[in-house]
This record gives structure tokens, C-alpha cells and sequence, in this order.
């Protein structure tokens, strides 16, 4: 064994009507954590479930005693319930964040461990396949990262997943964040870090229901697209020039058309023509406000300005 101290591992999992799956959830990380030469935990949290989810993290908890229950007072959803279960394991090494229906691997684990002993701080997984997600899924999926990546500050790749490993620097600093809406993955791209992905194919669900609705994905995406890019904001400005740019053309080509070649636009028509102008000005305004908005909005969710990964030298 390298350490004499046994670095610590603490495994989160956000539970939503999970109950029948979280017996093979256990004994699966158990089988593997086994292997591996760490301290380990499993923290369950319970995101206000429905079913017999708490019953059930209680009694694996009584038997095991490397395994604590959580519960949420309402589902708040997984963003909230892995915040809440990775703020509360502040004290060890790395966290493993992994969804409770087995969709993400268990035996993966000593892989990102793996790759955590070589340096990397962030070590995500990207899924190569989903077996049961529906083609509207898919193409809601495909089209976040597309838009995600063109238009907001954050560089995902496709298809990452939340099954990821963070040391505990990366986990320190995710306490510092304070903003209100927060995509977890988001917030991790956002910070950089040393980073690494490792593919891996998902396994359909065998229990339970898939806890992630149309309604629920879609707010997750306009949340996390609004907190990471402000071109929603700026949309309004940019369409108010096209509308002058347009209405100035017009309303030029109508005049010259009057005055040269004897056209025969109707004052209505100049008059519609300004009117669409005026328009544009005014989306303009609304525009320049929204600018201000931005600014708002970026001093108000008070992320940290920068974050430092190392120091050297004495410091104190
Ligand atoms: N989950 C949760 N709260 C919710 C919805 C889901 O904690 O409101 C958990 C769920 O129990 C699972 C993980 O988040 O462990 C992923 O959920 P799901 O399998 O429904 O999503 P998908 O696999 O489609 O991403
Ligand atoms: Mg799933």
C-alpha cells in the first residue's frame, strides 16, 4: 500500500422512487469499493420519493454502517439532492456522484479512481449509448449541448453524464457558489480543473420509472442556458437592429423609387414602413436594458471570480 493514511471516498447518490433498485445499488458499490484501498462511504439522499425509498435507505444503513441515508423535505430535484449530499462530505478526499438506478456502472469506479490517482481532479464519464431514452429525449439532449456549446461560456461535451469523480479541491470550491439556480454539471464545466472523460455504455433501467419528465428536462436546459449565457437577453437588442437595418432599407428603396423612377408609394405605406422602424427602436431600448439585466444578474449569483487549483511557496 503506497499512503500509510487511507485517502477517503465518499459515494452520492440522489434517490428519487428508487426503493427496489437501492438493494443491487448497494451491494454492487459494496462489491466494488471492497477492491478498492479507500476509506469509502455511500451517502443516499433521499429527494423526497414517493415510494419506500427512505424505508429502505434506513434499513441498508442500520445493516451497513458505511452507508447514510439523507432525506430531502420535498423533491427538489437531483441538482438540489446531489448539492446537498456532496455539501455534506466536505471532510473527505474525492465524492463519486452516481445516479441510484444503475445506469451508471458501479465496477467503472476503480477506472476513475484510477485516473484520479494520476492527477486529474475532475474525472467525468461520457455515455456512448442510452438504451431507453425515447427519440424526443435524444433530440432535446442533442440539441442542448449544441445550443449550450455555441452560446453560453460552458464547453460540454455531448452526452456527459453526472457519474463523475471530484477531488476534494473541486468539491471545496462547489461550496463557495451560492447561486440559487444551478445546473450541478454546469457549475463543474464552469470551473476547470484538471479534466478527463472516460466513455462508458449505459444499461437500460431495469427498476422503476425514469424520474427525469419532459417538463423537468426542458426547465433544466432554459435554466441552465440562462445561467451560463446571456444571449437570451441580448436576443431582444440584436433583433431591434435588424428591424431598423431593414426598415431604413426600405424606406429608402421606396423613396428613391418615388423620386426616380416615378413609383407610387401611398404615404400609408412610409407611414407603415416608419412605424416598423420605430419598432426597432424600441426593441433596441429594450435591448440595452436587458444589458444592464445581464450585468445584474451576473453580480448577483456571486460567482467566485477565479479559482485557484494549487499554491506554492509558504503562504501564511
Ligand atoms: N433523481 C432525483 N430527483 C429527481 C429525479 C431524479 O434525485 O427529481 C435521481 C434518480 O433517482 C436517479 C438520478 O437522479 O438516481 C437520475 O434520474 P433518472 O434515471 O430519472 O434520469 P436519467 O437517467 O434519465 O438522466
Ligand atoms: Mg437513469
Amino acid at each position: 500500500m503506497p499512503d500509510t493514511v487511507q485517502k477517503s471516498i465518499a459515494i452520492v447518490v440522489p434517490v428519487y422512487n428508487e426503493s427496489q433498485g437501492l438493494d443491487a445499488l448497494h451491494q454492487r458499490l459494496r462489491a466494488v469499493m471492497e477492491t478498492l484501498p479507500y476509506d469509502w462511504r455511500i451517502v443516499l439522499v433521499d429527494d423526497g420519493s414517493a415510494d419506500a425509498s427512505w424505508e429502505k435507505i434506513k434499513e441498508i444503513a442500520s445493516r451497513d454502517e458505511r452507508v447514510k441515508g439523507l432525506m430531502l423535505s420535498r423533491n427538489f430535484g437531483k441538482e438540489m439532492a446531489l448539492t446537498a449530499g456532496v455539501e455534506l462530505c466536505a471532510d473527505v478526499d474525492a465524492v463519486i456522484c452516481i445516479d441510484a438506478d444503475l445506469q451508471h456502472p458501479p465496477e467503472l469506479i476503480p477506472t476513475l479512481t484510477a485516473r484520479w490517482e494520476e492527477g486529474y481532479e475532475i474525472v467525468a464519464t461520457v455515455r456512448e449509448a442510452v438504451a431507453d431514452y425515447s427519440p424526443l429525449k435524444k433530440f432535446g439532449s442533442k440539441a442542448f449541448y449544441w445550443v449550450m456549446t455555441r452560446y453560453s461560456d460552458l464547453d460540454i461535451p455531448p452526452s456527459s453524464t453526472d457519474f463523475r469523480l471530484l477531488d476534494r479541491k473541486v468539491v471545496h470550491t462547489l461550496l463557495e457558489f451560492t447561486e440559487r439556480t444551478r445546473m450541478f454539471r454546469g457549475l463543474i464545466d464552469w470551473m476547470g480543473f484538471r479534466k478527463t472523460y472516460i466513455p462508458f455504455v449505459a444499461p437500460a433501467r431495469d427498476t422503476g420509472q425514469v424520474g427525469y419528465s419532459f417538463k423537468k428536462l426542458f426547465n433544466l436546459a432554459v435554466n441552465s442556458f440562462t445561467s451560463f449565457s446571456l444571449l437570451p437577453l441580448r436576443f431582444t437588442g440584436y433583433l431591434g437592429l435588424t428591424i431598423i437595418a431593414l426598415s431604413l432599407l426600405v424606406l429608402g428603396f421606396m423613396l428613391t423609387g418615388n423620386v426616380l423612377w416615378g413609383a407610387n408609394y401611398t404615404p400609408m405605406a412610409f407611414f407603415t414602413v416608419f412605424n416598423t422602424f420605430l419598432i426597432g427602436i424600441v426593441l433596441c431600448g429594450l435591448g440595452m436594458v436587458s444589458l444592464y439585466i445581464g450585468h445584474i444578474h451576473t453580480e448577483v449569483v456571486q460567482r467566485p471570480l477565479y479559482i485557484i487549483r494549487e499554491r506554492a511557496g509558504r503562504w501564511e
